[in-house]
Protein backbone atom coordinates (compact mmCIF):
# COMPACT_ATOMS: atom_id res chain seq x y z
CA UNK A 1 0.00 0.00 0.00
CA UNK A 2 1.27 3.69 -0.80
CA UNK A 3 1.64 5.99 1.71
CA UNK A 4 1.93 9.16 -0.76
CA UNK A 5 -1.33 10.12 -2.30
CA UNK A 6 -0.19 9.69 -6.14
CA UNK A 7 -1.84 13.35 -7.55
CA UNK A 8 0.34 14.86 -4.67
CA UNK A 9 3.64 13.72 -5.94
CA UNK A 10 2.49 13.96 -10.05
CA UNK A 11 1.76 17.60 -8.69
CA UNK A 12 5.38 18.39 -7.16
CA UNK A 13 6.76 17.12 -10.37
CA UNK A 14 4.73 19.25 -12.46
CA UNK A 15 5.41 21.96 -10.49
CA UNK A 16 8.81 21.46 -11.74
CA UNK A 17 8.82 22.16 -14.78
CA UNK A 18 8.63 25.74 -16.45
CA UNK A 19 5.76 27.56 -15.21
CA UNK A 20 4.84 25.64 -12.20
CA UNK A 21 4.43 27.40 -9.22
CA UNK A 22 7.81 25.58 -7.97
CA UNK A 23 10.79 26.83 -10.78
CA UNK A 24 13.82 25.82 -11.88
CA UNK A 25 15.22 29.35 -10.91
CA UNK A 26 17.15 30.71 -8.18
CA UNK A 27 14.98 31.97 -5.49
CA UNK A 28 16.95 35.71 -4.93
CA UNK A 29 15.74 38.81 -3.45
CA UNK A 30 12.21 37.52 -2.77
CA UNK A 31 11.95 36.43 -6.70
CA UNK A 32 12.31 33.66 -9.23
CA UNK A 33 15.19 34.46 -11.42
CA UNK A 34 16.80 32.60 -14.07
CA UNK A 35 20.47 30.98 -13.93
CA UNK A 36 23.70 33.05 -15.46
CA UNK A 37 24.41 30.11 -16.07
CA UNK A 38 23.43 27.42 -18.47
CA UNK A 39 24.70 24.67 -16.87
CA UNK A 40 22.33 22.26 -14.93
CA UNK A 41 22.04 19.09 -12.70
CA UNK A 42 19.85 16.26 -12.26
CA UNK A 43 18.16 15.49 -9.07
CA UNK A 44 16.99 11.63 -9.29
CA UNK A 45 14.29 9.02 -7.19
CA UNK A 46 16.66 7.09 -5.31
CA UNK A 47 13.74 4.52 -5.14
CA UNK A 48 13.34 4.26 -9.21
CA UNK A 49 16.54 6.21 -10.58
CA UNK A 50 14.43 7.91 -12.64
CA UNK A 51 15.73 11.87 -13.35
CA UNK A 52 12.45 14.04 -11.43
CA UNK A 53 14.14 17.16 -11.85
CA UNK A 54 16.85 19.69 -13.95
CA UNK A 55 17.49 22.67 -11.84
CA UNK A 56 20.30 25.15 -12.74
CA UNK A 57 23.95 24.62 -11.44
CA UNK A 58 24.51 28.07 -10.00
CA UNK A 59 28.07 29.68 -10.79
CA UNK A 60 29.59 32.47 -9.30
CA UNK A 61 27.32 34.83 -11.23
CA UNK A 62 24.27 33.13 -9.20
CA UNK A 63 25.96 33.78 -5.96
CA UNK A 64 26.79 37.12 -6.55
CA UNK A 65 23.81 38.32 -7.07
CA UNK A 66 22.67 36.91 -4.33
CA UNK A 67 24.98 37.74 -1.96
CA UNK A 68 24.48 41.60 -3.25
CA UNK A 69 20.56 40.33 -2.37
CA UNK A 70 21.18 39.91 0.98
CA UNK A 71 23.68 42.38 1.58
CA UNK A 72 21.53 44.98 0.54
CA UNK A 73 18.85 43.56 3.00
CA UNK A 74 20.71 43.29 5.51
CA UNK A 75 22.28 46.94 5.35
CA UNK A 76 19.73 49.13 3.72
CA UNK A 77 16.35 47.21 4.54
CA UNK A 78 15.30 46.59 8.36
CA UNK A 79 15.25 43.12 8.79
CA UNK A 80 18.11 43.76 11.57
CA UNK A 81 16.59 46.68 13.01
CA UNK A 82 13.28 45.04 13.62
CA UNK A 83 12.04 43.79 16.94
CA UNK A 84 12.59 40.01 17.69
CA UNK A 85 8.94 40.05 18.42
CA UNK A 86 8.67 41.17 14.66
CA UNK A 87 11.04 39.12 13.21
CA UNK A 88 9.21 35.85 14.87
CA UNK A 89 6.00 36.95 13.22
CA UNK A 90 7.75 35.56 9.98
CA UNK A 91 9.32 33.06 11.49
CA UNK A 92 5.62 31.59 12.99
CA UNK A 93 4.11 32.28 9.75
CA UNK A 94 6.62 29.76 7.64
CA UNK A 95 6.35 27.07 10.49
CA UNK A 96 2.49 27.58 10.07
CA UNK A 97 2.55 27.08 5.90
CA UNK A 98 5.02 24.21 6.90
CA UNK A 99 2.67 22.59 8.70
CA UNK A 100 -0.25 23.32 6.40
CA UNK A 101 1.72 21.51 3.77
CA UNK A 102 2.78 18.64 6.00
CA UNK A 103 1.88 16.00 3.30
CA UNK A 104 3.13 16.80 0.71
CA UNK A 105 6.71 18.17 1.85
CA UNK A 106 6.96 15.07 2.88
CA UNK A 107 6.12 13.12 0.07
CA UNK A 108 8.82 15.36 -1.50
CA UNK A 109 11.40 14.46 0.74
CA UNK A 110 10.44 11.11 -0.06
CA UNK A 111 11.41 11.44 -3.51
CA UNK A 112 14.01 13.24 -3.11
CA UNK A 113 16.70 11.53 -0.22
CA UNK A 114 14.38 8.02 -0.39
CA UNK A 115 13.60 7.86 3.37
CA UNK A 116 10.69 6.05 4.16
CA UNK A 117 7.29 8.28 4.31
CA UNK A 118 6.94 8.47 8.26
CA UNK A 119 10.25 9.34 8.67
CA UNK A 120 10.08 12.30 6.32
CA UNK A 121 7.04 13.41 7.87
CA UNK A 122 8.66 13.73 11.22
CA UNK A 123 11.75 15.66 9.68
CA UNK A 124 9.29 18.35 8.51
CA UNK A 125 7.32 18.04 11.81
CA UNK A 126 10.76 19.15 13.66
CA UNK A 127 11.25 21.48 10.60
CA UNK A 128 8.26 23.67 11.44
CA UNK A 129 8.96 22.99 14.85
CA UNK A 130 12.74 24.59 15.05
CA UNK A 131 11.21 27.74 13.14
CA UNK A 132 8.75 27.72 15.90
CA UNK A 133 11.25 27.55 18.65
CA UNK A 134 13.37 29.94 17.00
CA UNK A 135 10.53 32.60 16.97
CA UNK A 136 10.52 32.69 20.56
CA UNK A 137 14.15 33.31 21.16
CA UNK A 138 14.16 36.00 18.89
CA UNK A 139 11.16 37.33 21.21
CA UNK A 140 13.40 36.97 24.36
CA UNK A 141 16.47 38.87 22.11
CA UNK A 142 14.24 41.91 22.89
CA UNK A 143 14.49 41.55 26.47
CA UNK A 144 17.96 39.59 27.19
CA UNK A 145 19.92 41.17 24.89
CA UNK A 146 22.07 43.55 27.30
CA UNK A 147 24.55 42.27 30.13
CA UNK A 148 25.46 45.09 32.25
CA UNK A 149 29.41 44.34 33.10
CA UNK A 150 30.90 45.70 36.16
CA UNK A 151 34.33 46.79 36.07
CA UNK A 152 37.38 47.34 38.33
CA UNK A 153 37.68 50.73 37.40
CA UNK A 154 35.34 53.44 38.90
CA UNK A 155 33.70 56.49 36.78
CA UNK A 156 32.91 53.79 34.12
CA UNK A 157 29.95 51.89 32.82
CA UNK A 158 30.07 48.81 30.37
CA UNK A 159 27.34 46.19 29.15
CA UNK A 160 27.26 44.26 26.26
CA UNK A 161 24.69 43.44 23.47
CA UNK A 162 24.34 41.12 20.53
CA UNK A 163 24.20 42.25 17.50
CA UNK A 164 23.18 40.16 14.14
CA UNK A 165 26.23 39.06 12.59
CA UNK A 166 25.47 40.23 8.97
CA UNK A 167 25.07 38.27 5.88
CA UNK A 168 25.15 33.98 6.53
CA UNK A 169 26.19 31.75 3.82
CA UNK A 170 24.56 28.57 4.58
CA UNK A 171 25.87 24.97 2.94
CA UNK A 172 24.08 21.90 3.88
CA UNK A 173 24.11 18.03 3.45
CA UNK A 174 21.75 15.85 1.76
CA UNK A 175 20.57 13.66 4.38
CA UNK A 176 17.94 15.74 6.44
CA UNK A 177 17.57 18.25 3.23
CA UNK A 178 14.64 20.75 5.12
CA UNK A 179 15.74 19.97 8.84
CA UNK A 180 19.31 21.07 7.93
CA UNK A 181 18.03 24.28 5.78
CA UNK A 182 16.01 25.21 8.82
CA UNK A 183 19.12 24.36 11.67
CA UNK A 184 20.45 27.12 9.91
CA UNK A 185 17.50 29.82 8.22
CA UNK A 186 15.29 29.44 11.34
CA UNK A 187 18.05 30.49 14.00
CA UNK A 188 19.85 32.85 11.33
CA UNK A 189 16.85 34.91 10.75
CA UNK A 190 15.79 35.49 14.49
CA UNK A 191 19.01 36.56 15.05
CA UNK A 192 18.48 39.34 12.61
CA UNK A 193 20.95 38.00 9.96
CA UNK A 194 20.06 37.83 6.14
CA UNK A 195 21.40 34.36 4.18
CA UNK A 196 22.06 32.91 1.25
CA UNK A 197 21.66 28.88 0.97
CA UNK A 198 22.96 26.41 -0.91
CA UNK A 199 21.24 23.37 -0.41
CA UNK A 200 22.80 19.71 -1.55
CA UNK A 201 22.54 19.15 -5.47
CA UNK A 202 21.57 15.44 -4.69
CA UNK A 203 18.37 16.66 -2.40
CA UNK A 204 17.58 20.47 -3.46
CA UNK A 205 13.68 19.83 -3.57
CA UNK A 206 12.49 20.85 -0.12
CA UNK A 207 14.86 23.87 -0.25
CA UNK A 208 12.99 25.35 -3.24
CA UNK A 209 9.77 24.84 -1.66
CA UNK A 210 10.85 26.68 1.31
CA UNK A 211 11.91 29.72 -0.82
CA UNK A 212 8.25 29.21 -1.96
CA UNK A 213 7.30 29.13 1.66
CA UNK A 214 8.83 32.51 1.93
CA UNK A 215 7.49 34.10 -0.53
CA UNK A 216 3.56 33.28 1.06
CA UNK A 217 4.85 33.61 4.67
CA UNK A 218 5.87 37.78 2.78
CA UNK A 219 9.40 37.60 3.80
CA UNK A 220 11.36 40.68 2.96
CA UNK A 221 13.11 40.24 -0.02
CA UNK A 222 16.39 39.64 0.03
CA UNK A 223 16.10 37.82 3.62
CA UNK A 224 16.60 34.24 2.63
CA UNK A 225 18.18 33.63 -1.21
CA UNK A 226 18.35 30.26 -2.15
CA UNK A 227 21.02 29.04 -4.90
CA UNK A 228 20.95 25.39 -6.43
CA UNK A 229 24.30 24.00 -7.26
CA UNK A 230 27.39 22.24 -7.14
CA UNK A 231 29.58 22.44 -3.95
CA UNK A 232 32.78 23.12 -6.11
CA UNK A 233 31.11 26.22 -8.14
CA UNK A 234 28.14 27.89 -6.04
CA UNK A 235 29.41 26.51 -3.00
CA UNK A 236 32.79 27.44 -3.60
CA UNK A 237 32.00 31.17 -4.52
CA UNK A 238 29.41 31.57 -1.30
CA UNK A 239 32.36 30.55 1.26
CA UNK A 240 35.10 32.94 -1.05
CA UNK A 241 32.70 35.78 -1.21
CA UNK A 242 34.18 38.32 0.56
CA UNK A 243 30.55 40.11 1.58
CA UNK A 244 29.51 37.01 3.22
CA UNK A 245 29.57 37.90 7.03
CA UNK A 246 29.64 34.17 8.44
CA UNK A 247 29.36 30.73 6.64
CA UNK A 248 27.66 27.37 8.44
CA UNK A 249 28.17 24.58 6.98
CA UNK A 250 27.23 21.08 7.35
CA UNK A 251 28.89 18.31 5.68
CA UNK A 252 31.54 15.88 5.41
CA UNK A 253 35.32 16.39 6.82
CA UNK A 254 36.89 17.14 3.95
CA UNK A 255 34.86 19.13 2.54
CA UNK A 256 34.77 21.47 5.84
CA UNK A 257 38.62 20.78 5.78
CA UNK A 258 38.30 22.81 2.56
CA UNK A 259 35.94 25.65 3.77
CA UNK A 260 37.73 26.10 6.55
CA UNK A 261 40.68 26.94 4.88
CA UNK A 262 39.27 29.16 2.01
CA UNK A 263 37.54 31.26 4.80
CA UNK A 264 40.84 31.87 6.25
CA UNK A 265 41.61 33.92 3.29
CA UNK A 266 39.66 36.84 4.94
CA UNK A 267 39.18 35.91 8.70
CA UNK A 268 35.58 34.61 8.05
CA UNK A 269 33.79 33.40 11.15
CA UNK A 270 33.26 29.57 10.44
CA UNK A 271 30.87 27.30 12.14
CA UNK A 272 31.37 23.46 11.00
CA UNK A 273 28.89 19.99 11.49
CA UNK A 274 30.86 17.54 10.09
CA UNK A 275 30.74 13.96 10.16
CA UNK A 276 31.29 10.71 13.00
CA UNK A 277 31.78 7.51 14.26
CA UNK A 278 29.75 7.47 16.99
CA UNK A 279 30.21 4.82 19.71
CA UNK A 280 27.32 3.06 21.60
CA UNK A 281 28.40 1.00 24.35
CA UNK A 282 26.04 -1.61 25.93
CA UNK A 283 26.86 -2.94 29.36
CA UNK A 284 26.11 -6.48 30.75
CA UNK A 285 22.76 -5.47 32.91
CA UNK A 286 21.25 -3.80 29.72
CA UNK A 287 17.93 -5.49 28.43
CA UNK A 288 18.72 -7.33 25.41
CA UNK A 289 15.56 -6.06 23.53
CA UNK A 290 15.92 -2.56 24.69
CA UNK A 291 19.45 -2.81 23.54
CA UNK A 292 18.40 -4.06 20.21
CA UNK A 293 16.13 -1.58 19.26
CA UNK A 294 18.01 1.46 20.32
CA UNK A 295 21.44 0.00 18.19
CA UNK A 296 18.93 -0.34 15.38
CA UNK A 297 17.81 3.25 15.73
CA UNK A 298 21.11 3.88 15.90
CA UNK A 299 22.07 2.69 12.78
CA UNK A 300 19.02 1.90 10.13
CA UNK A 301 17.42 4.94 10.72
CA UNK A 302 17.30 7.21 8.15
CA UNK A 303 19.31 4.29 6.08
CA UNK A 304 22.18 4.89 8.59
CA UNK A 305 22.69 8.08 6.53
CA UNK A 306 22.85 10.09 9.85
CA UNK A 307 25.97 11.87 10.79
CA UNK A 308 25.82 10.84 14.54
CA UNK A 309 24.35 7.54 13.50
CA UNK A 310 25.93 4.90 16.49
CA UNK A 311 27.79 2.93 14.10
CA UNK A 312 30.42 1.51 16.75
CA UNK A 313 28.72 -0.56 18.97
CA UNK A 314 30.77 -1.96 22.11
CA UNK A 315 29.56 -4.90 23.57
CA UNK A 316 30.27 -6.52 27.61
CA UNK A 317 31.59 -9.80 26.23
CA UNK A 318 29.07 -11.52 29.18
CA UNK A 319 26.05 -10.55 26.85
CA UNK A 320 28.21 -10.01 23.71
CA UNK A 321 26.80 -13.18 21.75
CA UNK A 322 23.43 -13.17 22.90
CA UNK A 323 23.15 -9.96 21.94
CA UNK A 324 24.58 -10.33 18.13
CA UNK A 325 22.15 -13.23 17.51
CA UNK A 326 19.19 -11.07 18.54
CA UNK A 327 20.22 -7.88 16.36
CA UNK A 328 20.86 -9.77 13.42
CA UNK A 329 17.36 -11.84 13.91
CA UNK A 330 15.79 -8.21 14.29
CA UNK A 331 17.91 -6.87 11.37
CA UNK A 332 17.60 -9.44 9.22
CA UNK A 333 13.24 -9.13 9.63
CA UNK A 334 13.72 -4.93 8.67
CA UNK A 335 11.48 -4.06 5.63
CA UNK A 336 13.07 -2.73 3.08
CA UNK A 337 11.27 -1.12 0.00
CA UNK A 338 10.30 2.52 -1.37
CA UNK A 339 10.02 5.58 1.49
CA UNK A 340 6.48 5.66 -0.24
CA UNK A 341 5.30 2.15 0.61
CA UNK A 342 3.72 1.36 3.55
CA UNK A 343 5.43 -0.24 6.42
CA UNK A 344 8.58 0.18 4.80
CA UNK A 345 11.75 1.19 7.57
CA UNK A 346 14.49 1.12 4.99
CA UNK A 347 14.68 2.87 2.12
CA UNK A 348 17.22 2.86 -0.49
CA UNK A 349 20.30 5.12 -0.22
CA UNK A 350 20.26 8.32 -1.35
CA UNK A 351 22.00 8.09 -4.91
CA UNK A 352 24.55 5.44 -7.11
CA UNK A 353 27.19 7.44 -5.78
CA UNK A 354 26.93 6.18 -1.84
CA UNK A 355 25.22 3.05 -3.09
CA UNK A 356 28.79 2.30 -4.07
CA UNK A 357 30.40 4.15 -1.43
CA UNK A 358 29.13 1.93 1.06
CA UNK A 359 29.38 -1.41 -0.60
CA UNK A 360 33.05 -0.73 -1.03
CA UNK A 361 33.39 0.08 2.67
CA UNK A 362 32.18 -2.92 3.45
CA UNK A 363 34.06 -5.22 0.96
CA UNK A 364 37.26 -3.33 2.13
CA UNK A 365 36.21 -4.22 6.27
CA UNK A 366 36.04 -7.72 5.02
CA UNK A 367 38.79 -7.97 2.90
CA UNK A 368 40.62 -6.68 6.29
CA UNK A 369 40.10 -9.44 7.98
CA UNK A 370 35.96 -8.59 9.45
CA UNK A 371 33.25 -10.55 9.34
CA UNK A 372 30.14 -10.19 7.76
CA UNK A 373 26.97 -11.24 9.85
CA UNK A 374 24.33 -10.40 7.87
CA UNK A 375 23.41 -8.27 4.89
CA UNK A 376 26.18 -6.43 2.77
CA UNK A 377 24.17 -6.85 -0.54
CA UNK A 378 21.29 -5.75 -2.45
CA UNK A 379 17.99 -7.30 -1.38
CA UNK A 380 16.43 -9.21 -4.79
CA UNK A 381 13.47 -7.83 -4.44
CA UNK A 382 14.28 -4.83 -6.24
CA UNK A 383 15.91 -4.31 -9.61
CA UNK A 384 15.68 -0.55 -9.51
CA UNK A 385 16.80 1.59 -6.73
CA UNK A 386 19.62 2.06 -3.93
CA UNK A 387 18.85 -0.62 -1.85
CA UNK A 388 21.35 -2.46 0.54
CA UNK A 389 20.48 -4.79 3.15
CA UNK A 390 20.93 -3.68 6.90
CA UNK A 391 24.58 -4.95 7.56
CA UNK A 392 26.70 -6.04 10.72
CA UNK A 393 30.31 -6.85 10.66
CA UNK A 394 32.19 -8.35 13.45
CA UNK A 395 35.78 -9.15 14.54
CA UNK A 396 37.47 -6.24 13.08
CA UNK A 397 40.40 -4.82 14.49
CA UNK A 398 40.87 -1.52 16.28
CA UNK A 399 42.75 0.07 14.17
CA UNK A 400 41.19 -1.02 10.45
CA UNK A 401 39.28 1.06 7.90
CA UNK A 402 36.27 0.35 8.80
CA UNK A 403 35.79 0.28 12.44
CA UNK A 404 37.87 3.85 12.00
CA UNK A 405 35.90 5.80 9.42
CA UNK A 406 32.26 6.97 8.32
CA UNK A 407 30.49 4.71 6.12
CA UNK A 408 26.89 6.51 6.08
CA UNK A 409 25.53 3.64 5.62
CA UNK A 410 23.18 0.62 7.27
CA UNK A 411 26.01 -0.97 8.48
CA UNK A 412 27.30 -1.10 11.58
CA UNK A 413 30.46 -2.54 13.45
CA UNK A 414 30.00 -4.65 16.23
CA UNK A 415 33.03 -5.55 19.11
CA UNK A 416 33.12 -6.89 22.90
CA UNK A 417 35.00 -5.14 25.43
CA UNK A 418 36.19 -6.53 28.83
CA UNK A 419 35.38 -3.84 31.62
CA UNK A 420 34.88 -0.20 31.26
CA UNK A 421 37.98 1.37 31.28
CA UNK A 422 38.96 -0.31 28.05
CA UNK A 423 35.19 0.56 27.18
CA UNK A 424 36.19 3.92 27.43
CA UNK A 425 39.12 3.93 25.51
CA UNK A 426 37.70 2.26 22.35
CA UNK A 427 34.87 4.68 22.01
CA UNK A 428 37.45 7.54 22.38
CA UNK A 429 39.83 5.51 20.14
CA UNK A 430 38.89 8.17 16.95
CA UNK A 431 39.64 10.96 15.27
CA UNK A 432 35.65 11.84 15.22
CA UNK A 433 33.45 12.80 18.21
CA UNK A 434 30.37 13.67 17.25
CA UNK A 435 28.23 11.76 19.81
CA UNK A 436 28.23 8.38 22.15
CA UNK A 437 25.83 6.49 23.67
CA UNK A 438 25.48 4.08 27.36
CA UNK A 439 23.37 1.86 28.19
CA UNK A 440 23.22 0.18 31.88
CA UNK A 441 20.52 -0.14 34.52
CA UNK A 442 23.32 1.61 36.73
CA UNK A 443 22.62 5.44 36.46
CA UNK A 444 25.88 6.35 37.99
CA UNK A 445 27.89 4.41 36.07
CA UNK A 446 26.25 5.91 32.72
CA UNK A 447 27.05 9.27 34.47
CA UNK A 448 30.57 8.44 34.68
CA UNK A 449 31.09 7.23 31.31
CA UNK A 450 28.53 9.59 29.89
CA UNK A 451 31.49 12.72 31.25
CA UNK A 452 34.28 10.62 30.13
CA UNK A 453 33.24 10.92 26.17
CA UNK A 454 35.09 12.85 24.45
CA UNK A 455 31.62 13.71 22.10
CA UNK A 456 29.80 16.54 22.14
CA UNK A 457 26.03 14.60 22.26
CA UNK A 458 26.42 11.96 24.46
CA UNK A 459 23.09 9.75 24.84
CA UNK A 460 22.05 7.61 27.93
CA UNK A 461 19.84 4.54 27.48
CA UNK A 462 18.98 5.54 24.09
CA UNK A 463 20.67 7.09 20.70
CA UNK A 464 19.32 9.33 18.23
CA UNK A 465 16.24 11.77 19.47
CA UNK A 466 17.31 15.14 19.25
CA UNK A 467 15.57 18.09 20.81
CA UNK A 468 15.68 21.48 19.24
CA UNK A 469 16.48 22.59 23.04
CA UNK A 470 19.40 21.08 22.95
CA UNK A 471 22.58 21.78 21.81
CA UNK A 472 24.16 20.02 18.81
CA UNK A 473 27.77 19.43 17.54
CA UNK A 474 30.93 17.79 17.70
CA UNK A 475 34.30 17.69 19.23
CA UNK A 476 37.73 17.08 17.49
CA UNK A 477 37.33 16.59 13.68
CA UNK A 478 33.58 16.65 13.99
CA UNK A 479 33.26 19.87 13.78
CA UNK A 480 33.33 23.49 15.40
CA UNK A 481 30.38 25.28 17.15
CA UNK A 482 27.37 24.45 18.29
CA UNK A 483 23.78 24.28 16.66
CA UNK A 484 20.30 24.34 18.23
CA UNK A 485 18.97 25.68 21.44
CA UNK A 486 20.11 28.78 22.14
CA UNK A 487 24.10 27.89 21.09
CA UNK A 488 22.06 28.14 17.70
CA UNK A 489 21.23 31.49 17.76
CA UNK A 490 24.62 32.94 19.39
CA UNK A 491 26.37 31.57 15.81
CA UNK A 492 24.74 33.84 14.10
CA UNK A 493 25.38 37.00 17.00
CA UNK A 494 28.01 39.35 17.43
CA UNK A 495 29.24 40.53 20.54
CA UNK A 496 29.58 44.16 21.43
CA UNK A 497 31.22 46.30 24.31
CA UNK A 498 29.51 49.58 24.91
CA UNK A 499 31.98 51.17 27.72
CA UNK A 500 31.15 54.89 29.02
CA UNK A 501 33.21 57.69 30.49
CA UNK A 502 30.49 58.46 33.92
CA UNK A 503 32.81 60.46 35.72
CA UNK A 504 32.63 64.30 35.38
CA UNK A 505 36.40 64.52 36.49
CA UNK A 506 38.77 65.37 33.27
CA UNK A 507 40.78 61.88 32.22
CA UNK A 508 44.29 64.17 32.73
CA UNK A 509 46.81 62.10 30.54
CA UNK A 510 47.57 65.09 28.00
CA UNK A 511 45.53 67.84 28.97
CA UNK A 512 46.89 68.17 32.69
P1 LIG B 1 29.55 16.92 1.45
O1 LIG B 1 30.64 17.47 2.29
O2 LIG B 1 29.91 16.14 0.25
O3 LIG B 1 28.58 18.09 0.93
C1 LIG B 1 27.92 18.95 1.81
C2 LIG B 1 27.62 20.25 1.09
O4 LIG B 1 28.85 20.89 0.78
C3 LIG B 1 26.87 20.09 -0.22
O5 LIG B 1 25.90 21.13 -0.32
C4 LIG B 1 27.96 20.26 -1.27
O6 LIG B 1 27.47 20.77 -2.49
C5 LIG B 1 28.85 21.28 -0.59
N1 LIG B 1 30.24 21.29 -1.07
C6 LIG B 1 30.96 20.26 -1.56
N2 LIG B 1 32.20 20.69 -1.92
C7 LIG B 1 32.25 22.01 -1.62
C8 LIG B 1 33.27 23.01 -1.74
N3 LIG B 1 34.48 22.74 -2.23
N4 LIG B 1 32.98 24.27 -1.33
C9 LIG B 1 31.78 24.56 -0.81
N5 LIG B 1 30.78 23.67 -0.69
C10 LIG B 1 31.02 22.41 -1.07
O7 LIG B 1 28.64 16.08 2.44
P2 LIG B 1 27.34 15.22 2.07
O8 LIG B 1 27.81 13.97 1.39
O9 LIG B 1 26.33 16.08 1.42
O10 LIG B 1 26.77 14.87 3.52
C11 LIG B 1 27.22 13.80 4.28
C12 LIG B 1 28.18 14.29 5.35
O11 LIG B 1 27.55 15.29 6.16
C13 LIG B 1 28.56 13.17 6.30
O12 LIG B 1 29.94 13.21 6.56
C14 LIG B 1 27.78 13.52 7.57
O13 LIG B 1 28.34 13.02 8.74
C15 LIG B 1 27.78 15.01 7.53
N6 LIG B 1 26.66 15.55 8.34
C16 LIG B 1 26.95 16.14 9.55
C17 LIG B 1 25.93 16.61 10.36
C18 LIG B 1 26.22 17.24 11.71
O14 LIG B 1 25.31 17.84 12.28
N7 LIG B 1 27.41 17.12 12.26
C19 LIG B 1 24.61 16.51 9.92
C20 LIG B 1 24.34 15.93 8.69
C21 LIG B 1 25.39 15.45 7.90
Amino acid sequence: MNVINNTTTLNIIAQLAEGGSMRAKHFINGQWLDAESDKSFTVINPATEQVIAHLPAGNKLDIENAVSAARTAFDKGNWSTLTGKERSKYLRKIAEIITRRLDELSALEVLDNGKPFPEAKWDIEDTAGTFEFYANLAEELDHNNETAISLSEEGFSSKAIKEPIGVAGAIIPWNFPMLMAAWKVAPALAAGCTMVLKPSEVTPLTALALAEICQEAELPAGVLNIVTGLGADAGQALVEHPEVDKLAFTGSVPTGSKIMAMAANNIKNVSLELGGKSPLVVFEDTDIDKAVEWIMFGIFWNQGQVCSATSRVLVAEEIYPKLLARLTQEAEKIIIGSGETHGVLLGPLVNRAQYDKVLAAIERGVKEGATLVCGGERPNTHEKGYYLKPTILTDMAEDSWIWQEEIFGPVVCIKPFENEKQAIHMANNSRFGLAAAVMSKDLTRCDRVAKAFRAGIVWVNCSQPTFVEAPWGGYKQSGIGRELGEWGLNNYLETKQITRYDSEKPWGWYLK
